[in-house]
Parts: C-alpha cells; sequence; structure tokens
C-alpha cells in the first residue's frame, strides 16, 4: 500500500481560497506539524484528538476547519462551541477566528464569566455561528435556556487536560 503524504503546504490541505487568502496575508508560509496532521481528519468530518503545545499553532488547527465548514455551508443559528479553561484562553482563540476569518464575514463571540449576560443572550439571537465558552458560564446560559446547542455541528474540547486539572470534570461531562 503506497504510504500516504502529509500535506505540506496550505493549498493542499484544500482549504476554502477565502482562509488561504488569510494565511497568506499572516505570513504563515506553512501549516505547522499539528495542522497538518489534524486538518484533513476534521475536514472529513472526524473526530480528531491533538496534543501540542501552546505556540504550536493548534488554535488555527481547529479554527480553520472550522470556518471551512461554515464558508461551504453558512447556515443561521451555533455551529460550533469552543470549550477554553479560561477567559484569557477565550479572547486568543477568539482573536484566531478573527485572523483566519478575516477575509470572511463569520462571527464568533465569548461566552465567558465576569461579564454580563445580555450581550451573550443577544449573541445567541442573532446566530453567532462560533462561541467560545468557558465552562461555568455555558453552564449558567444552558440552566437558563437562553443558548441551545442542538445545531452544533463541531465541539471542541480546548486544553481539555487543564480543565479538567482545574475541576470542571463535572461540568464537561
Ligand atoms: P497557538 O499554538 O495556537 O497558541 O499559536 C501560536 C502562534 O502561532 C499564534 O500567534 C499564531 O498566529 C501562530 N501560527 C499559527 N499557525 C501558524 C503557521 N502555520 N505558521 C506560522 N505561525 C502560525
Amino acid at each position: 500500500m503506497r504510504e500516504r503524504r502529509t500535506p505540506i503546504t496550505f493549498q493542499e490541505l484544500n482549504l476554502h481560497p477565502q482562509l488561504l487568502k488569510a494565511v497568506e496575508s499572516l505570513g504563515w508560509a506553512e501549516p505547522t506539524p499539528i495542522q497538518a496532521q489534524a486538518i484533513p481528519i476534521a475536514l472529513q468530518g472526524r473526530d480528531v484528538l491533538g496534543g501540542a503545545q501552546t505556540g504550536s499553532g493548534k488554535t488555527a488547527a481547529f479554527v480553520l476547519p472550522i470556518l471551512h465548514k461554515l464558508l461551504h455551508s453558512p447556515s443561521h443559528g451555533m455551529k460550533a462551541l469552543v470549550l477554553v479553561p479560561t477567559r484569557e484562553l477565550a479572547m486568543q482563540v477568539l482573536e484566531a477566528v478573527q485572523d483566519c476569518g478575516k477575509f470572511t464575514n463569520i462571527k464568533a463571540g465569548a461566552v465567558i464569566g465576569g461579564v454580563g449576560y445580555g450581550a451573550q443572550r443577544q449573541s445567541f439571537s442573532q446566530g453567532t455561528p462560533i462561541q467560545v465558552a468557558t465552562p461555568g458560564r455555558f453552564l449558567d446560559h444552558l440552566r437558563q435556556h437562553s443558548m441551545k446547542v442542538e445545531g452544533v455541528e463541531t465541539l471542541v474540547l480546548d486544553e481539555a487536560d487543564r480543565m479538567l486539572d482545574m475541576g470542571f470534570i463535572h461540568d464537561i461531562r
């Protein structure tokens, strides 16, 4: 059997042209190892369990497939939910969505504690397709029935090990 070659350029990953334009404008010459390995699997709609350190490009490894999917089948409502352990990490993920999605109109919202509920509820009712959430606030919205997760097609547990270390095991379950 012929060995499958790992893609080495973003073009070979077959990402949407608007995403290729973004990575080019960001000056990213080629996918990092976690991107080269995870993106093709995610684009097939399969589950990915990835281990990579901060600085490895892991955020874009899940943000690019989410954006790609949304560009190919735009629809109203939350389609992707990213759970992160901290507010700081939520901001970093939002930044990655802005960077990778700079040539798209795709919006992302932050579902984090320490701020009011109103703007977050408004973001749900506006049908923002990507929500980046910390577990506590996410569960608050679920309990208040202000957030519906039925339409979610992609779930990301970013830094899952850290979420478990921080005692979010019951929340995650
Ligand atoms: P992360 O590991 O997700 O925290 O990403 C670390 C940094 O790498 C971020 O500042 C990204 O902008 C950058 N980055 C992500 N993918 C690439 C790439 N393919 N080439 C160069 N830099 C990248």
